[in-house]
């Protein structure tokens, strides 16, 4: 492995930047290795934030590779905690920590990453708050319990991941979602529908194509058809947006995400960016999008780390975008695409497993699976191999998936 000794600052220490800092040592990068993060925190995950650590507060299982981020090693990573960056020259190479140091490098590599859109209707209000951080957690988690009227607004996942929370302590949970149906972003319709009946069977109240337009000194929230619901907790999913500033300021090409390659290379030489702040192409729209998923954090980074140690031996990311999410009983596993020209179900609905299947000009595009994770698994390669196995084919129930992926495998490999 070639590895010349140059210093490699990376800006965020979450799943993306921990995960290029340990990937570079992994790959034996002789250089400096700094990680410098805004958060006072150890470097944590953030998915269980809405899933098992609302129920055991505990913050030391959710810790990002303790071991190689250990302050006895300081010789393998630097880690410089609770001290943003504030300020990129990326034509002298150096950047500026929040108390005035400086630091030069070498090689930069942004991993921001996004944060929660705000509603303006509820802003500064002490009961309404965000899920991003291990600090928006530890608030809700004190909030949180038998009783307590959770007001979610928003029908993605964070909202979902979080109704199924309060329906577990007991909370009087409802929720608002604007769009006509829950998950635009990230599931199809079918699926969709199948989560707000879960959900509603659960006892979660959700009211969908309304919004939250104020909150009344009472607290009761008000929606945009008049009605009024008591919250003591309103937590707010509605998206995010890139913390892209620095990059912005840079002069580095950006549209609420920084643009980058299979590479992560930006627009400006020797600067990088991975994770949720990035903009890439999708290689199933083969558009250009911010691919928000814990996985996508992990295999930017280790691409470019690769890039970093040896640019002659890497290879491009381009890996299916895929993401879980667990919702009470439910997991909820999708690849690819959420909709297509042409879809069918595999296994059925009734039974709780099943696994809705894309199909856009003839090709397998897209796949998403409920308690159905054997499925997925086969389902997502065929979804990467853009596989032309037709409906009838893979809604059979006889069907051996793992050997028509096989067979898929060898199709599509180049004689
Ligand atoms: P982040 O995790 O946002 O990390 C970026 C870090 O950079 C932050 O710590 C930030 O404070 C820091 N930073 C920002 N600006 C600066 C600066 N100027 N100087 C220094 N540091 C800075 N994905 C899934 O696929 N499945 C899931 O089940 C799932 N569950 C999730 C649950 C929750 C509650 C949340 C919030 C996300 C979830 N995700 C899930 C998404 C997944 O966690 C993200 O895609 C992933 O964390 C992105 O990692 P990242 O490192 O790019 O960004
Ligand atoms: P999403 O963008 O996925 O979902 C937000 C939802 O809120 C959308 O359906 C959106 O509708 C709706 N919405 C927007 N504005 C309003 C409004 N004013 N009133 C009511 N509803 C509104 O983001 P989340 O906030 O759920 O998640 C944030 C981040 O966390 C994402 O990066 C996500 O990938 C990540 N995450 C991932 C998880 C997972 O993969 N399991 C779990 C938790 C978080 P519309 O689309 O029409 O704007």
């Amino acid at each position: 492995m070639l590895s010349r000794a140059f210093h490699v600052v990376i800006v965020g220490a979450g799943m993306a930047g921990v995960s290029a800092a340990t990937r570079l040592r992994e790959l034996g990068f002789a250089g400096d290795v700094t990680l410098v993060s805004q958060e006072d925190e150890a470097p944590y995950d953030r998915p269980p934030l809405s899933k098992q650590f609302l129920l055991d507060g505990d913050a030391d299982a959710i810790l990002l590779q303790p071991e190689a981020l250990a302050v006895q090693a300081p010789a393998d990573i630097e880690l410089i905690r609770g001290n943003p960056v504030v300020a990129l020259d990326a034509r002298s190479r150096e950047l500026k920590l929040r108390d005035g140091r400086e630091l030069h490098w070498d090689r930069l590599v942004l991993a921001t990453g996004a944060r929660p859109r705000a509603l303006p209707a509820l802003a500064r209000l002490p009961h309404a708050q965000t899920l991003r951080t291990l600090e928006d957690a530890r608030a809700i988690r004190q909030t949180l319990m038998p009783g307590t009227r959770l007001l979610i607004v928003g029908g993605g996942p964070i909202g979902l991941e979080l109704a199924a929370m309060g329906v577990q302590f007991d909370a009087r949970v409802t929720l608002v979602e604007a769009a006509d149906r829950l998950m635009t972003r990230s599931a199809p319709a079918l699926i969709a529908e199948h989560l707000r009946r879960h959900h509603e069977d659960s006892g979660v109240d959700i009211r969908l194509g309304r919004s939250v337009v104020a909150v009344r000194d009472d607290g009761h929230a008000v929606f945009d058809d008049g009605a009024c619901v008591a919250a003591d907790l309103i937590v707010v999913g509605i998206g995010v947006q890139a913390n892209d500033e620095l990059a912005v300021q840079a002069g580095i090409a950006s549209d609420d995400g920084i643009f980058v390659d299979g590479f992560g290379r930006t627009t400006t030489p020797d600067v990088f960016a991975i994770g949720d702040v990035t903009r890439q192409r999708n290689p199933i729209t083969g558009r250009f999008e911010r691919i928000e998923t814990w996985s996508n954090a992990q295999g930017q980074a280790r691409a470019v780390a690769a890039y970093l140690a040896d640019p002659d031996s890497a290879a491009p990311y381009a890996d299916t975008p895929w993401f879980w999410s667990d919702q009470g009983e439910l997991r909820l596993q999708a690849a690819g695409a959420i909709a297509g020209d042409e879809q069918a179900v595999r296994g059925d609905p009734d039974s709780g497993r099943f696994s809705l299947i894309q199909w856009r000009d003839g090709r397998v595009v897209g796949v998403a699976a409920v308690n159905a994770a054997r499925d997925f698994q086969m389902l997502k390669r065929l979804v990467a191999a853009g596989s032309r196995l037709r409906p009838e084919v893979l809604v059979d129930p006889k069907a051996d998936l793992k050997s028509l992926v096989a067979a898929a495998a060898v199709s599509s490999t180049p004689a």
